[in-house]
Parts: structure tokens; sequence; C-alpha cells
């Protein structure tokens, strides 16, 4: 009789532990974002690749992709939340752009179970330059090896390899909708092409070749594809804000020398540097974009590597004549 009793009991117990675990799974916040089952899931570090996969994908209804970025921290400051962490390990795909702006990607993919997940680095799928000194920045303070330069998508053409690596990877995951991959891949790859034209036109009519900075300017596979020079206030992707007397003095003589007529500040930047040199020469300070770390305003709006890009033409108009 006893025996009977407490097998009811336990009985009872195990049944209230298993309603628990069904009734927590079924009102399980669903804030670590997990792939859904039937779709596959593609991550993207930075603004690039996920505007790359998001055409490659376009009428996919396969492919869910996480943007990781998509608050328009900047590039260089982003750190990985547990759960995107957790994102990434359960991925199809992970696509990160590598380099010092993305260390946490080196750090972090070793400790993953990445075995079921293809990983594209953007910078391994074209030619690389080292970083360099550019004559008027700042002098680092130390001058430690220099690093392959990471901001290879300024460049249009590097921009067309990117897209194409990125195809083939997606194909690989999802074989069945190459088709539309490899038709969404072509479309975009006519309007990077139409871009880089449309630059190159400006750049062959300009009359001068120097871009001046006010800023950093992470945009130095865009200078070597356009035969352009470039003067700034600090290098690539200085974290400096403050530039010496003396660069500041250089840039401004070098403005009123050469009858420079614009100074360019990058987008989610500082454009102070530049307001400063405006103001002691005349020449008018823009913005061009590098779409380093897009802004959550131009996120939000839907904006491409290619709308983005365009807006750089009338700067550009304006920055050589
Ligand atoms: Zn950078």
């Amino acid at each position: 009789m006893k025996v009977i009793k407490l097998n009811k009991i336990i009985c009872i117990i195990i049944l209230v532990i298993i309603l628990v675990i069904f009734i927590y799974a079924l009102i399980k916040p669903n804030n670590t974002k997990t792939k859904s089952a039937d779709k596959l899931s593609v991550v993207c570090t930075s603004f690039v690749g996920y505007d790359f996969v998001k055409a490659i994908t376009k009428d996919s209804n396969n492919i869910e992709i996480t943007y990781l970025l998509d608050s328009g921290v900047d590039a260089h400051n982003f750190e990985p939340t547990a759960s995107q962490i957790i994102a990434i390990q359960q991925s199809d795909l992970f696509v990160y752009n590598g380099g010092e702006m993305e260390n946490w990607t080196e750090q972090v993919i070793p400790t993953m179970d990445l075995s079921n997940t293809k990983l594209i680095k953007l910078m391994d799928t074209v030619e690389l330059y080292k970083e360099e000194h550019i004559a008027g920045v700042e002098e680092e303070e130390e001058h430690e090896e220099l690093a392959w330069d990471e901001h290879v998508w300024t460049s249009p053409k590097n921009a067309i390899k990117m897209l194409e690596s990125l195809e083939l990877g997606l194909e690989e995951i999802d074989n069945k909708e190459k088709d539309i991959f490899r038709q969404n891949t072509n479309n975009y790859k006519k309007q990077i092409e139409k871009l880089d034209e449309d630059i190159w036109d400006i750049v062959e009519n300009a009359k001068r070749k120097r871009l001046v900075f006010g800023d950093r300017m992470p945009i130095r596979y865009f200078l070597e594809e356009f035969g352009l020079k470039a003067s700034g206030a600090f290098n690539g992707c200085s974290t400096e804000t403050e530039p010496s007397t003396k660069t500041l003095a250089y840039l401004i003589n070098l403005i009123k020398e050469e009858n420079i007529p614009v100074v360019l500040y990058i987008e989610n930047g500082n454009s102070k540097v530049a307001n400063i040199i405006s103001k002691e020469t005349g020449a008018k300070a823009m913005q061009i974009q590098t779409l380093h770390s897009i802004s959550n305003y131009d996120y939000k709006n839907g904006e491409t590597y290619v709308t983005l890009m365009n807006r750089n033409l009338e700067v550009l108009k304006n920055a050589l004549q």
C-alpha cells in the first residue's frame, strides 16, 4: 500500500516537471535569436556584407539574414553580445570583413563549434594593401608593423569580387536557389559597374587628383583604384580626434596653395576638424561616404552600397574641380 502511494507521488512529481518544461518551452522569451528550423541563416558583421547578401538573396524565402551592426555602432567599437555569438554559431553562413576593426572575430571564432557553419572572410576575397602613412597625417606615436588595410569595399572593383564570392558561398548552402542568386548577382553587379563608370567619368574630367580630409580616411582602395591622392588629419582608421597644429597647418597651407575647393569628413565621423579648416581656408566642408559604419537612419531607410556610394558622385565633382 505504502509503496504504491510513493510511486503515485513520484509519478505526479515527474508529470509536473514535464508540464513545467513544456510550458516554459512554449512561453520562452525569444530574445536570443535562434534560427528558424526551416530557414537557412546568414549572419553578417559589416554593412557591405549584409547589403550584398540581401541583394543576392532577394526574393528568396529560404534565407534569414542577421546584420550585427544594425544599431549604427562604429565597426571599430563593436563587441558581440552572448546572443549574437549564439546566432553566429547556429548560422549556416557567417560573413565577416576581418582586419583590425573585427579583431573580435579572430578571438571568438576559434572558441566556437562552427562545424555546420560556412565562413566567408571578405578581406580574403580581394588583393590587399598594407596600411600606409600618408603625407600630412599625424605621425603615429610608435611605429608598429603596418597591418593589412581592411577597408577593401571602398573600391567598386573589389565590391564586385566580394559580391561574387558571396554568391558562390550562398550557392553552397542553398543550391536549390542558385538560379535566383545568379540572376540577382548579375543585376547588382551591373549597378556597381555603372557606379564605377560614373566615378571614372568624374575622375577623368577632373582638374585635380587630390582629396583633403579633415578626418580619418579609411578609403585607401578607392584612392588606389582611381589614381587619386589624399592628405588627411589622421591615418586610415586612427582613433585620434585632435590633429597636431603641425598637421593642421600643413592641410590649411595645402588647400590655400592649390586652391582646393573641398575639405572632407566621413559619415558617422566628426566634422569638427573639417569645419576648422573650412573656416580658415574657405574650402567647403563636405561629407563623403566610406560605408565604414553606416548610420542607423540610413540602415532603416534601406540605403544600399550603390545608393550610398552614389552620394559621393556630387561630392567628388566638387572636390576635384
Ligand atoms: Zn576602419
